[in-house]
């Protein structure tokens, strides 16, 4: 199927754009691998110039882009903006730190003097996911381009006037014209593109289900790859939890950007004596919330990316219900145009449900009753995912040691302010393997280089 931009407050397709044909294909992967063999020998501030402009570029155009997304994708025009603002961010401190990052370091053999060198990969591919349509894409370009890779990039097709907009930012911050491609192509051309010598490295954010047909293409070609995938983030909250600061951080931790984030909370797990209480307000709150255009900053709960997303999530709420989950709010779509879902609670999930183990991407709230502490631990453990979650108690020390004791890839105590340019973002297990962001997001994708000087015996 071709790229479709509907919008999915209304339904009505605003416009379709065809895949590359296959001669359109191999010239933006010519292009992408000569700008690589001229990029990777200008300098850190020649990047930096170009890479900076775009961020003063996008921070200048603000509505613009936050329109767009709001327009193919149903993120509320405030999240839009606050999105938009946080990519000219990433892009300006990798534009500042990126240099830093890759300096040769020194090593201490036990003769003579050695150095690691960060050289760059090539011709990237990065497959992205519409739930940022700008974040993630600038929290790609910004590291690799800084580290002198070129990248070809297979956005996801409901989001291609996003992908056609980054890609002329780029463009008119002055990339010269490879260094930062988009390709509309279909999953079959991505797969070529994988098996293309050209490619060097292969990088995904997205499903379960993606990542492991992308990955094992990446691994018969034996090329690097980073997966970023989905979650189910335990969201705990112990008995002496402030219930005050905590009930709107699980509203925003579950609802923002529609519930479709992929370390969203998604899995409230409460201990027993404070269960009623947390659910109680948690509810309360859920219900205050009022769905409407998400072009309208007035609006609290926005439509899902599509009809099929919508449609995804109603058939998993009904299986649960089905393998005996409790509804205790919401469960369908909500009647008017649009993909618009209740927001929905399920408590009574047993182990045996796959809702137990299945992410929800959407406004539903797994929620769980434990004993204590350690089963709260436990039972956050206890699934196939790693990316993150959080602790909510008033006891500093003890929420840093349910923190260590939980295996995703970050945790947060008492906050859910998942993401910043300087803190690397990933998970473990399901969840994926690699970090973006921060100094590790631009060491993915280089050549960690030894070289050894020193005039040593000859050998014998
Ligand atoms: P998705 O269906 O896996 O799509 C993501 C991207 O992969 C899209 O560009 C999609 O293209 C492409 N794709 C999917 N299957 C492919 C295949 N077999 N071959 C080539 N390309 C393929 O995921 P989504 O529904 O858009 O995004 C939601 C998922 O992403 C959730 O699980 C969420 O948790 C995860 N996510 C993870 C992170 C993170 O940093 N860990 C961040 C954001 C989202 P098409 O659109 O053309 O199908």
């Amino acid at each position: 199927m071709a790229y479709q931009s509907i919008n999915p407050n209304t339904g009505k397709l605003l416009k379709t754009h065809d895949h590359l044909t296959s001669a359109q294909l191999e010239k933006s992967l010519a292009k992408a691998e000569s700008c690589f063999q001229q990029w990777r020998h200008t300098s850190y501030p020649e990047r930096a110039a170009i890479v900076n402009k775009a961020a003063l570029l996008m921070a200048a155009h603000i509505d613009d882009f936050a329109k767009l997304a709001t327009l193919e994708m149903g993120k509320r025009i405030d999240e839009a903006r606050a999105e938009v603002k946080f990519s000219s961010d990433i892009l300006a401190y990798y534009a500042k730190h990126g240099e830093a990052f890759l300096q040769p370091t020194k090593l201490h053999p036990t003769d003579g003097t050695a150095h690691m060198e960060s050289t760059p990969f090539g011709v990237l591919l990065c497959v992205e996911p519409w739930n940022f349509p700008f974040y993630q894409l600038a929290r790609i370009a910004g590291p690799h381009l800084m580290a002198g890779n070129t990248v070809v990039v297979k956005h996801a097709s409901c989001v291609p006037q996003c992908a056609i907009a980054f890609e002329k930012l780029l463009i008119d911050a002055g990339a010269p014209v490879g260094a930062y491609t988009n390709l509309l192509i279909s999953h079959e051309q991505a797969f070529q593109v994988i098996d293309d010598p050209r490619i060097k490295g292969v990088a995904l954010t997205g499903s379960v289900d993606a990542g492991r047909s992308i990955a094992a293409r990446a691994g018969q070609n034996l090329k690097k790859s980073s997966m970023e995938l989905g979650g189910s983030d335990a969201f705990i909250v112990l008995e002496d939890a402030d219930l005050d600061k905590v009930i709107p951080w699980a509203v925003w931790g579950r609802m923002y950007n529609a519930g479709q984030t992929c370390c969203a909370a998604k899995r409230f797990i409460a201990v027993e004596s404070i269960a009623d209480e947390f659910l109680a307000r948690f509810k309360q709150a859920l219900e205050t919330l009022k769905p409407g255009d998400p072009m309208d900053e007035k609006t609290t709960h926005g439509p899902l990316s599509t009809e099929d997303a919508l449609l995804q999530l109603l058939k998993q709420v009904d299986t649960a219900v089905a393998k005996g989950a409790t509804l205790l709010m919401g469960g369908k779509r909500i009647d008017r145009p649009g993909s618009f879902m209740q927001i929905t609670i399920l408590s009574d999930i047993q182990p045996d449900n796959p809702a137990f183990r299945d992410e929800f991407f959407g406004p539903v709230v797994s929620f769980y009753r434990v004993k204590d502490e350690a089963a709260a631990i436990a039972l956050a453990n206890d699934s196939d995912f790693g990316l993150g979650g959080s602790v909510w108690t008033k006891d500093e020390a003890r929420g840093k040691r349910v923190a260590s004791a939980v295996d995703t890839g970050m945790m947060f105590i008492n906050n859910l302010n998942w993401s910043d340019a300087e803190l690397p973002f990933g998970g473990i297990k399901n969840s994926g393997y690699g970090r973006e962001l921060g100094n590790m997001g631009i060491q993915e994708f280089v050549n960690k280089k030894l070289v050894r000087m020193g005039h040593f015996p000859a050998p014998l």
